[in-house]
C-alpha cells in the first residue's frame, strides 16, 4: 500500500485554527484589543459595524511593525511575544500562541496599516483567506489599524451560525469590558456603527468601573486588598444589599488577564455566606497577581479557563480577605450613612443663632505616670445637656433595670412568661421593637420579623390545604396586561391555595371575590402586580420554588411596615410569634429579623 498521509496545506490549517480561536465576532475584538495592548499602547480606538459581522477595527497608538514584521504576522506560530518554552513559565504579554492573525486572515477581508516611530511612512497590508492581496507603503499615524471585514466569508455555515445582532453586540460588549477594565489607564474609544458608544479617559481602577457601569455603582463597592507570598489581591467587591438577582458584573483578572474559575467565584460567594438574600449575586471586580510560574493558562485557545499551583490556598486566602473587609464595611455605616434620628438636632434648634462652644475642663495636674492618681482633681462638666439627644424623639426608650444572667442560648431567649415579654418591649423609631433579654438586649425589625412570620404561615397554608379566605361582600376586578393574565393563568391554582378565590378571569380582567384571612382588600391591584414581577424575576424552574416565590412575594408585601406604630400587645405578639418560628434568625429573603446587644458588649462600649 502507497503512504496516504499527507500535511494539510497552511490555509486549510488555518481554518481549522480559526475555528478554536474565532468563534464569533466578539473573539476578533478581543484578539485585537490584546494585541494593541501587548504593542504598548496607551490609546486604542474601536470600531465595529453589524455587531462586527461586516466590520471589526482597531486602531492603536502602539509600537508598530516593521513591514517584513507586518507580513509575517500573518503566519501562523509567528510572535514576537516568546522565544523558547520557558517563556510560557513566565508570561507578561496576553498573546503568545501567535495564532490569532493567521486565524482571523484564514477568515476574513483583513487589512493592516502600520508603521513604528522611527519610520517615515508605514505599510499597507491586504489579505484575503490567508492570501496576500496587496501591500504597498502609505502614510499613517505611528501604531496599528488592523481591520477584519466580513468575518466568515468563506465558510457560510459559521456565519449563519452567527446569533442576531442584539446578541453578538453583547459579546462584543462583555470583551470591551474586560479589557477596558483590566486596562484603566489605557483610553478607549468605542464605536458601534458610527455611534459612541464608550468614551474611557485613562483613569484609576475605581473610575474605570464607574465610567463602564455607571455613577451609581460608585456607593456600592467595597474595596479589598490583600497582600501575601504566594498572591495580592486587589479590587472591589458590591456591598450585600446591593446584590442582584442577575448575575451580572462579575470579573476575575488574573496577572491582567480576565479569567473564570468556578472555584475562585465559590470562595466570595462563601465569602458573603448569610449576608446574601437568597437567589441574590454580588457584584465583583477582583485582581489577583500571583508568580507567573504557578499558572498555567496554556490549556485553552481563548484563554479564560485557569490553573492554579495552590489552589486551596488561594481560596482561602480570598474568603477570609473578603470577609475581613464586608466586615469592616459593616461596622461603618452605622455612623456614616445610617443616622441615627435620635443625634438629630431637635427642630427647635434650628433657630437657634448663638451657638456656644462647649468648655472643656482639663485637669492641667494630671500625670498619667503617677501611680495614685488623685481622682476628685477632674471635674465633669457641670449639666451635661445629655436630654437633649433624645428631645424630639417620640419614643422616648425607658431605661429599665437590665437583668444581666450568665448564658445566652437563643432558642430560651423568651424563656420568661408573656406579661413580663409585654411589659419589656418598646418600639423604637417605629421600625425596632426593643426587649430587654436575660442577657442583655435585643432589637427586633418589625417589618422583617413579620415577613418571616407570614412566610412561615403561608407556606403551612399552602401545603396543609387550609384554604379559609374572607369572602368579599363585592367581587372585586382587577385589570392587567395580556402578558400578566396568561402569567396569572399559570399560577392560578398556587394563588388559590393560600385563600385567593376568583369568580371570573377575562381577556384583561381578574375577578376576586376572596382574599386570604390577612390581607388587606384595599391595595390587591398593587400587591398582584408585586407578585407578579417577583416570580418573573425568580424564573422558578420547579413548583416547590413557585410556591415558595409566592409566598415570600406575599409576605414581603403584607407584612407591618416600617414606620407603623404598634402598641405593647402587638409587639408582644410580635415577638412571640417570631420567636415561635421554624426559622426566626432570617426574612425570607434572607436578612436578619434581629440582633443582640449582651450586655458585656454594652458594657465594652462604656469601657472604652
Ligand atoms: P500573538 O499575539 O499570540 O503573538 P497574534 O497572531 O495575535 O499572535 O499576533 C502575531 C504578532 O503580530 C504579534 O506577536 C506581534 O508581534 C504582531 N502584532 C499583532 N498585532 C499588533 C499590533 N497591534 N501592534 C504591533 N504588533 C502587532
Ligand atoms: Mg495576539
Amino acid at each position: 500500500m502507497s503512504d496516504i498521509i499527507q500535511l494539510l496545506p497552511d490555509h486549510v490549517a488555518n481554518q481549522i485554527a480559526a475555528g478554536e480561536v474565532v468563534q464569533r465576532p466578539a473573539s476578533v475584538v478581543k484578539e485585537l484589543l490584546e494585541n494593541a495592548i501587548d504593542a504598548g499602547a496607551t490609546e486604542i480606538k474601536l470600531l465595529i459595524k453589524d455587531s462586527g459581522k461586516t466590520l471589526v477595527q482597531v486602531i492603536d497608538n502602539g509600537l508598530g511593525m516593521s513591514t517584513t514584521d507586518a507580513r509575517l504576522s500573518f503566519e501562523r506560530h509567528a510572535t514576537s511575544k516568546i522565544k523558547t518554552a520557558e517563556d510560557l513559565f513566565n508570561l507578561t504579554t496576553k498573546g503568545f500562541r501567535g495564532e490569532a492573525l493567521a486565524s482571523i486572515a484564514a477568515i476574513a477581508h483583513v487589512e493592516v496599516k502600520t508603521k513604528q516611530s522611527d519610520q517615515e511612512l508605514g505599510t499597507h497590508i491586504k489579505i484575503e483567506g490567508s492570501t496576500i492581496q496587496n501591500q504597498d507603503v502609505i502614510a499613517t499615524p505611528i501604531g496599528t489599524s488592523i481591520a477584519v471585514k466580513n468575518l466568515f466569508f468563506n465558510i457560510p455555515a459559521r456565519r449563519n451560525f452567527l446569533k442576531s445582532n442584539a446578541i453578538e453586540l453583547r459579546h462584543i460588549k462583555d470583551e470591551f469590558y474586560r479589557v477596558a477594565l483590566t486596562h484603566p489607564s489605557i483610553a478607549f474609544d468605542f464605536y458601534s456603527n458610527d455611534n459612541e458608544v464608550l468614551n474611557l479617559n485613562s483613569s484609576n481602577l475605581r473610575q474605570r468601573i464607574v465610567a463602564v457601569f455607571g455613577k451609581k455603582i460608585n456607593e456600592k463597592l467595597v474595596p479589598i486588598q490583600e497582600h501575601t507570598d504566594i498572591i495580592t489581591i486587589d479590587g472591589f467587591v458590591s456591598k450585600p444589599e446591593f446584590a442582584k438577582k442577575k448575575r451580572g458584573e462579575q470579573f476575575f483578572f488574573v496577572n491582567n488577564r480576565f479569567i473564570k474559575n468556578g472555584y475562585l467565584h465559590h470562595s466570595v460567594i462563601n465569602a458573603f455566606d448569610q449576608l446574601l438574600p437568597i437567589g441574590h449575586h454580588p457584584s465583583y471586580f477582583l485582581y489577583l497577581s500571583v508568580p507567573p510560574n504557578t499558572i498555567d493558562i496554556n490549556i485553552h485557545p481563548t484563554k479564560t479557563e485557569i490553573k492554579f499551583d495552590n489552589e486551596q490556598a488561594l481560596y482561602q486566602i480570598l474568603r477570609s480577605t473578603i470577609k475581613h473587609s464586608l466586615g469592616q464595611y459593616n461596622v461603618a455605616p452605622v455612623l456614616d450613612f445610617n443616622r441615627d434620628e435620635t443625634l438629630d438636632v431637635p427642630y427647635s434648634f434650628k433657630d437657634k443663632t448663638s451657638v456656644s462652644t462647649p468648655k472643656i475642663n482639663v485637669n492641667p495636674s494630671f500625670n498619667p505616670f503617677e501611680s495614685d492618681i488623685n481622682a476628685t482633681s477632674y471635674q465633669r462638666p457641670k449639666s451635661a445637656q445629655w436630654e437633649s439627644l433624645y428631645a424630639g424623639t417620640e419614643t422616648a426608650v425607658d431605661i429599665q433595670q437590665i437583668e444581666v444572667e450568665a448564658q445566652f442560648v437563643n432558642q430560651e431567649l423568651f424563656d420568661i412568661s408573656e406579661n413580663e415579654v409585654k411589659s419589656k418591649t418598646h418600639q423604637v423609631h417605629k421600625k425596632y421593637i426593643l426587649s430587654v433579654i436575660k442577657s442583655g438586649v435585643v432589637y427586633i425589625n418589625q417589618n422583617l420579623a413579620h415577613q418571616r412570620i407570614l412566610y412561615e404561615e403561608l407556606l403551612t397554608k399552602m401545603t396543609v390545604e387550609d384554604t379559609s379566605s374572607q369572602q368579599l361582600l363585592f367581587p372585586l376586578a382587577l385589570v392587567f396586561n395580556k402578558e400578566d393574565i396568561t402569567f396569572f393563568r399559570e399560577i392560578k391554582s398556587d394563588l388559590e391555595s393560600v385563600g385567593f378565590q376568583f369568580a371570573n378571569i377575562a381577556n384583561d380582567t381578574i375577578t376576586l371575590d376572596g382574599i386570604p384571612v390577612n390581607v388587606n382588600p384595599n391595595n390587591l391591584q398593587g400587591l398582584f402586580e408585586e407578585l407578579f414581577e417577583d416570580i418573573k424575576n425568580e424564573i422558578p424552574n420547579s413548583s416547590f420554588s413557585q410556591l415558595d416565590t409566592i409566598a415570600k412575594s406575599l409576605a414581603k408585601s403584607l407584612a407591618i411596615k416600617n414606620g407603623t406604630r404598634l402598641n405593647s400587645k402587638e409587639q408582644g405578639e410580635l415577638l412571640e410569634q417570631l420567636f415561635s418560628c421554624k426559622e426566626p434568625n432570617q426574612s425570607p429573603f434572607g436578612k436578619k429579623t434581629f440582633i443582640t446587644l449582651s450586655s458585656e458588649e454594652i458594657q465594652l462600649k462604656f469601657d472604652n
